[in-house]
């Protein structure tokens, strides 16, 4: 999909990195997010990172995907959630 063609239908009508809406009350509009604990096992600050998702999204038949605006980061959150591992680089 985010090569621009519906695999439901075959459209090219496809809308790219559509924002979506988490509704949070009478707070202000949040987006969609994916969260990961990088300290699980912490007591009170279990590190949590979060990570906007976004919407590729079919014009002709509705059909959509999420994607994840930063799956680098995410997968960087993720390898640090599994005991101490740093991921490569920095620290
Ligand atoms: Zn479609």
């Amino acid at each position: 999909m985010k090569r621009g063609q519906c695999p439901k239908c075959g459209s090219c009508r496809v809308i790219p990195n559509a924002r979506i809406i988490d509704r949070n009350g009478e707070y202000q509009d949040m987006s969609l997010s994916v969260r990961i604990e990088t300290k699980p096992g912490a007591l009170l600050f279990k590190g949590a990172k979060e990570f906007e998702l976004k919407a590729h999204i079919c014009g002709e038949c509705g059909y959509a995907e999420l994607y994840a605006a930063e799956p680098g980061k995410l997968w960087d959150a993720q390898l640090s959630s599994q005991g101490n591992g740093a991921p490569q680089g920095k620290r």
